[in-house]
């Protein structure tokens, strides 16, 4: 692994976890900057988080001992002191928890948070995400690997906080506008965007004509679509349900013939690679051996809108043959 030169702080106080999704909020904390209040579902929220890092040190400390499970763990770091949310000792791996229904909108900054971590912890050398999930408290694990690719953004991130201390200057926004802030749990948005003029969207374009006329057979089938899928998905549902019962009546792999109808139950261990973007994010794989499998293609996504002033055409259909 190529040697990395460490980053050289002042003794300010950064907060990692802040600090891995936005270094500009960990500054704007540091300066005391006007933030909004936290709402007491936001509080709730983080109490949460932080009750789940105990729930999953405590299944730590049921297999190890409690005296090998470190809770919110100190480590320093060129910005100040952070917190490893469960250090195991014997493993010497570092566990940052996350507390969420859709993993996927925080896997991406808890990775970078857990490579920190491990990065700044000489004790260790293993560790990664685990995922509670709020509702049924499963857990999944993610493993990161701190490679060349996660010290190398992780020192980044300190650069640019030792940067900020030098010269006083911001850095970078990583959201695109204010409401983004929300994604990042982050209570600057207004402070960060105030120099910013207000976005307003310009006005809609006014045609009329074969556009318009199109544009209402679309949004008339977009209906039938939604309409169409929601049948579906009663169906798939009622399906499963006499799956369900057929189950505890038929054999696997033989082939029955009841009242006309053939059935047959087909068992087998189908094989699928998810995550691949997470897998590499994690450092688990190399992104430019993987660049031959990568694929691009040009999308589009139409918003198709019916406002009070849309009017459907009749649906008359003349004379049908059915
Ligand atoms: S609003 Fe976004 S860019 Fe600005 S400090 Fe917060 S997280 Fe960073």
């Amino acid at each position: 692994m190529a040697a990395v030169e460490p980053v050289t702080l002042r003794a300010d106080e950064y907060r990692w976890s802040q600090a891995s999704r936005c270094p500009r909020m960990a500054v704007y904390t540091r300066r005391g900057a006007s933030a909004k209040t936290r709402t007491p579902r936001e509080q709730a929220l983080m109490h949460r988080g932080r009750m789940h890092g105990r729930f999953v040190a405590d299944q730590f400390a049921a297999k190890y001992g409690p005296e090998q499970v470190l809770f919110e763990k100190q480590v320093h770091w060129p910005g100040g002191t952070l917190h490893t949310d469960v250090y195991v000792i014997p493993e010497t791996a570092a566990f940052e928890v996350k507390s969420t229904t859709s993993p996927e909108s925080l896997i991406g900054a808890a990775i970078i948070q857990n490579a920190g971590e491990q990065h700044f912890d000489e004790t260790c050398d293993k560790g990664g995400v685990i995922l509670v999930d709020p509702i049924d408290l499963s857990e999944q694990v993610r493993p990161v690997v701190l490679n060349d690719e996660l010290i190398g953004r992780v020192e980044a991130i300190g650069a640019q906080l030792e940067h900020a201390t030098r010269t006083g200057c911001l850095p970078d926004r990583v959201c695109a506008k204010p409401s983004d802030a929300i994604g990042n749990l982050c209570p600057f948005a207004a402070t960060c965007f105030a120099d910013l003029p207000t976005y307003t969207p310009p006005d809609p374009i006014i045609v009329a004509g074969e556009v318009a006329r199109l544009a209402g057979e679309l949004v008339g089938l977009d209906a039938d679509v939604r309409a169409g899928e929601q049948a579906a998905s009663t169906a798939k549902t009622v399906r499963e349900e006499i799956r369900g019962e057929l189950r505890d009546l038929i054999e696997p792999n033989l082939d029955y013939l009841a009242g006309g109808v053939r059935l047959k139950r087909s068992t087998f261990t189908k094989t699928t690679y998810s995550g691949i973007a997470a897998g590499i994010a994690a450092g688990h794989l190399d992104a430019d051996r993987l660049e031959p499998y990568r694929n691009e293609s040009e999308q589009e996504r139409w918003t198709v809108t019916a406002t009070e002033a849309f009017e459907p055409a009749s649906e008359d259909y003349g004379d049908t043959p059915f």
